[in-house]
């Protein structure tokens, strides 16, 4: 569990078509559409219509849990929920062209460390986390 943030403090609203993500966190996966025909990966996963060619047949990929920081700033004011400041990193996952944002566990980071996605169960949802890798 996680010592930054001990409860969800908001109602996640899970969107028609999007249980294919939301399960896929809780099977320790992150998982977005692709398109079947200009076979575009998308962050957020887009699962009704292709936002690059409109195409309307996508299937759901599970991303590499791994990339590269691209930026990081300190959260000094935490956000009902949270117990103490924390890192709010961006992200290149791996495979997927794009950075997404998401909480950092640990103290240091640096732009270009490499990171791992892992995984919290708050309530009944597991949220992404991410994590140096150590080596
Ligand atoms: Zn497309």
């Amino acid at each position: 569990m996680s010592e930054v943030l001990k409860e969800i403090p908001y109602k996640i609203e899970k969107s028609k078509g999007m249980e294919p993500f939301w399960e896929g966190l809780n099977d320790n996966q992150l998982r977005t559409t692709k398109c079947m025909k200009c076979e575009n990966l998308h962050y957020p996963p887009s699962p009704v219509l292709c936002p690059v060619c409109f195409g309307t047949e996508m299937i759901w990929e599970s991303l590499p849990l791994s990339g590269t920081v691209t930026t990081f700033t300190y959260v000094s004011a935490p956000p009902a929920g949270f117990d103490k400041q924390y890192i709010l990193a961006s992200v290149r996952i791996d495979k997927l062209d794009k950075a997404i944002l998401g909480r950092f566990h640990g103290e240091k980071l640096e732009i270009g460390d490499r990171v791992q996605l892992t995984f919290e169960k708050i309530g009944d949802q597991s949220l992404f986390i991410f994590q140096s890798v150590t080596g």
